[in-house]
């Protein structure tokens, strides 16, 4: 069977957000690692994803592919330079000012938030049985349309 690669966004009630990859089955087991190592007091290099884990944080699926290395790569690019993510944190800027900015750059946000969060709380989620993963509705067709859903359907 070929390895599916999912890219994923976690957005926090802050509405900071962070995309990633991740091959594995369940988003919620990638997101419990993204946690763990966000909470440990070892000095390790934590990853930008830390960022978000001082409220509640919610991961979702926004694609996934059966492509090689260099496909993954391109599509995580391609999310990370439309969607207004920590992952854009640069050296040399600290992070406080990257929030400050985030925030005046977009004062309607976290009200959007909220109510698409609403929304989306309320029953608005697909479970795709042959694939065994869940993903927002509105992304259902686009699933369909993956090779890797096609492949067990078959
Ligand atoms: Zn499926």
């Amino acid at each position: 069977m070929e390895k599916i690669t999912k890219i994923y966004l976690m957005t926090n009630e802050k509405g900071l957000k962070y995309v990633g990859k991740t091959t594995c089955q369940y988003l919620s087991q990638r997101m419990a690692v993204h946690k763990s190592q966000a909470k440990t007091k070892r000095n390790i290099n934590k990853c930008t994803s830390h960022l978000l884990f001082d409220c509640e944080v919610k991961i979702e699926l926004l694609e996934e592919t059966t492509g090689d290395d260099e496909t993954i790569k391109l599509l995580e690019g391609k999310y990370i330079q439309e969607i207004d993510c920590v992952n854009k944190c640069v050296a040399g800027r600290t992070f406080k000012e990257t929030k400050q900015n985030w925030v005046k750059n977009n004062p309607d946000y976290f009200k959007e938030y909220q109510r698409k969060n609403h929304s989306t709380t309320s029953g608005k989620k697909y479970y795709c049985e042959c694939c065994e993963i869940e993903m927002l509705n509105t992304s259902k067709y686009r699933h369909f349309k993956t090779d890797a859903h096609k492949l067990k359907t078959k």
